[in-house]
């Protein structure tokens, strides 16, 4: 199957909230894909139509060959929503146990526990974990049934920077394998640690679908970093700033830029010059949402 899920043309409202507006995007078998975008931007929805928690108000949902609204189809992927909300009173062990029986070919609870930095855990009853553990445990239950395909809402969202890299772990050995991943993320350090492929969306649009590289370069903003004493008038600066000694400037032309300072003879030194990051990209991009179209 060269597609395990895709969305075409999918519109979503709630009353009169347009949340999707027309999207279509595909996750192919073995991409980890990154869903970038603020708040209300649509991730969470775009999330609940993808496993069937939610229909389309038009436009069509695929997953795995079949309709998210068959649970038949559902039990090839795993899913962590947002929120979730585990019985207190069982304990670690009980509660997967309780999952992995749901699934022919479930991962051994001491492979799944150890996975996602929950060994040793098993007896504890859920309401005496930590929140970091409480999430890990919600996300790990996604991967329990060796799905085909997992999606991760914010899945690390609230979570000290070790349990966060603990999450990331787990989920990187499950891509690792071959599985496939599509998870939100506010932290855009996740969606650069983790995925290859970044999927920006805001106000209900796909503003971007490609590479985290191509998603920066098509912002094409460069952070040229140096050391000089009086600084010439350079062309196509966006942005200066002084920290000590060394002066940051922002352009969307980092070549023209040398070549002029170089074509001046102003004395520099220490030049540095580097892709904006992920964060900076992100936030050019949502600034370029049309507001209502
Ligand atoms: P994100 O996950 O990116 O924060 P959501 O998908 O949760 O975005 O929300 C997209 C838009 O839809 C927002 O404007 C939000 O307020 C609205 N929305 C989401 N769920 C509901 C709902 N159940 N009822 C009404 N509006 C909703």
């Amino acid at each position: 199957m060269s597609v395990l899920a895709r969305t075409t043309d999918v519109t979503r409202r709630y009353g009169g909230v347009l949340a999707l507006d027309r999207v279509s995007i595909e996750i192919r078998p073995g991409e980890l894909v990154g869903l970038l975008g603020p708040n209300g931007a649509g991730k969470s929805t775009l999330i609940n139509l993808f496993v069937g928690l939610r229909r389309p108000t038009s436009g069509t949902v695929e997953l795995l060959g079949g309709s998210p609204a068959d649970p038949l189809v559902r039990r090839g992927i795993g899913v962590t929503p947002q929120e979730t909300g585990l019985p207190e009173a069982l304990r670690v062990g009980e509660i997967v146990d309780f999952v992995t029986r749901h699934y022919p070919e479930a991962l051994a609870k001491g492979e799944l526990l150890e996975r996602f930095g929950l060994t040793g855990l098993e007896r504890r009853q859920v309401g005496g974990l930590s929140g970091g553990q409480k999430r890990r445990l919600a996300v790990a239950l996604a991967f329990a049934g060796r799905p085909r395909l997992v999606f991760l809402d914010e899945p690390t969202t609230g979570l000290d920077v070790e349990a966060r890299r603990t999450l990331w772990e787990g989920i990187r050995a499950f891509h690792d394998e071959g599985g496939t991943v599509l998870l939100t993320s506010h932290y855009l350090e996740e969606v650069e640690a983790l995925a290859q492929r970044v999927v920006v969306v805001g106000g209900g649009r796909v503003l971007a679908d490609d590479t985290v590289r191509a998603v920066r370069e098509m912002v094409g903003v460069h952070r040229i970093s140096l050391v000089a004493p009086v600084l010439p008038e350079l062309p196509g600066v966006l942005s200066a700033e002084r920290e000590g000694e060394r002066t940051h400037l922002v352009t969307h032309d980092p070549d023209r830029l040398v070549v002029a300072l170089v074509t001046n003879g102003a004395p520099f030194s220490g030049l540095e010059i580097r892709p904006t990051s992920l964060e900076e990209a992100f936030l050019t991009l949502t600034a370029q949402t049309p507001a209502a179209a």
